[in-house]
């Protein structure tokens, strides 16, 4: 088996190579919080445009929407949120820290022994998650917000908007990414759980006697997803919530597990939500949001909703903790990322083999024509062996090096990341063989 790439490995490249940064980090950092760097921002992106791309141009049925985060405070009474989405929580009454109960050895629990330093705990206590704010410049009861938890909830108060604008009929979706926000005890994964997270979420309306159809789907669906990203999937597999683990609105869930440097932790939540959310939004606005449908000679009904929820920025640590390999070439370490070419933050580097002679300026011939398709740096700093490194490491898939021949034949080489493969390409030709190559990706270990 591969080995798994240690948590502070990955930490420490995603930091020198501009993925993704500690928050605040000039005063101390703020806990949990994570900014995403030139190279991280790209591949968040391209995380995101893999699901959106997947779930709505591939799919006719499905449709986008990207509601706002501030929502009437009525939506989380409806929802739930404000009577049930809460952790037990336990404090140290010694050294002040708070754990989630339900995390601690239960041997702890038992003799209320804090784990960290033995101090006494207080009995659990329920503690909402959700984030209030007040809207407006008055602090009263009357301006609360929320942030909102989920995105889910601006699918379900805009279903009947879809409906009637977008002339959607059932089984139909609606997909939308966005930032969601909850108030967790984190602990020291990463950008695992973080307090503000993006999601990738789709609501799938359905017939209420064909759910246990649609959740089979897109529970396969879901899984292929991944594969097709490019995630082993060794690293995959699907755990089913037992009845306590069950959230307030679930019949059924399973989530897709991924094998974390960590362990195996949630990566997507597939979920049959049944008519739960449509019927509590219908009884708190009064609203009638059934659905006619004309397919089924008029029968009016709540449809029922198979989520897909996962998150952008879990997802990201995924891509990321998958993708690392190192291997020794030529007596060396070589660090390299094996991401899949539609993820890569840079899909082409391009080098001229020494600055002088006009390599330079050819070099930089062939990045303003492979610029108008894909995302291309120049590097003409240092050995050429150092510059591909330097592109391994942040998972660039192609290199393009010009030399003395190129001068004279207009053909440079080309090479590829995970073989390290060198081949000679006329710089004509060199669009297509990259298209034709990302097209064939398979990932290699
Ligand atoms: P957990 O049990 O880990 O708290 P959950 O079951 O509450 O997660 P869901 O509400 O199903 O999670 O959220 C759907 C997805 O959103 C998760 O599979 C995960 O990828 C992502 N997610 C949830 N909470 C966080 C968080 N705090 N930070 C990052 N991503 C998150």
């Amino acid at each position: 088996m591969e080995s798994m790439v240690a948590m502070e490995t990955l930490v420490s490249l995603c930091k020198r190579r501009g993925f993704i940064y500690q928050s605040s980090e000039i005063y101390g950092g703020l806990a949990s919080a994570w900014d995403y760097g030139p190279m991280g921002v790209e591949l968040k992106n391209r995380v995101q445009n893999f699901w959106w791309r997947e779930m709505t141009q591939l799919h006719e049925n499905i449709v986008g929407l990207d509601a706002s985060i501030l929502m009437h405070p009525r939506v989380w009474e409806a929802s739930g949120h404000v009577e049930n989405f809460t952790d037990p929580l336990v404090d140290c009454k010694k050294c002040k820290q708070r754990f989630r109960a339900d995390q601690i050895p239960e041997q702890n629990m038992e003799t209320h022994a804090c784990p960290e330093c033995g101090g006494e705990l207080t009995d659990p206590r329920q503690f909402n998650l959700m984030f209030k704010t007040h809207l407006g410049p008055v602090e009263s009861d009357a301006s609360l917000v929320y942030l909102r938890p989920e995105t889910a909830q601006g699918i379900y108060v805009n279903f009947k908007n879809v409906v009637q604008t977008a002339r959607m009929r059932v089984p139909f979706g609606i997909a939308q990414v966005g930032k969601a926000f909850r108030n967790e005890i984190t602990t020291k994964n990463f950008i695992f759980r973080t307090c503000e997270f993006e999601q990738m979420e789709m609501q799938f309306f359905i017939h209420p006697s064909e759910d246990g159809k649609w959740f089979e789907q897109w529970k396969q669906e879901r899984f292929e997803f991944y594969k097709k990203m490019g995630i082993r999937e060794s690293r995959m597999r699907f755990h089913q919530h037992g009845p306590g683990e069950l959230a307030h609105y679930a019949k059924i869930a399973f989530d897709i597990e991924y094998e974390f440097p960590f362990g195996w932790k949630e990566l997507e939540g597939i979920h049959n939500r049944t008519d739960y959310d449509l019927r509590r939004h219908m009884e708190y606005s009064k609203k009638d949001l059934t659905y006619l449908d004309d397919l089924r000679d008029g029968e009016r009904y709540i449809p029922y909703v198979i989520e897909t929820s996962a998150g952008l920025t879990r997802t990201v640590l995924t891509v990321l903790a998958d993708a690392y390999d190192e291997e020794e070439v030529e007596g060396e370490k070589r660090v390299v990322m094996r991401l899949h070419p539609d993820l890569a933050p840079v899909t082409v580097g391009v080098f001229p083999l020494v600055k002088k002679d006009g390599l330079a300026e050819l070099a930089q011939e062939v990045v303003r024509d492979l610029r108008e398709d894909f995302t291309t740096f120049y590097d003409q700093g240092g050995a050429i062996g150092r510059r591909y490194r330097r592109q391994d490491e942040i998972g660039t898939p192609f290199g393009v090096t010009v030399d003395y021949q190129s001068k004279e034949d207009r053909t440079v080489t080309l090479r590829y990341r995970d073989s390290m493969e060198q081949v000679r390409v006329p710089i004509a030709g060199l669009h297509e063989r990259i298209r034709q190559a990302i097209k064939e990706y398979r990932r290699v270990d």
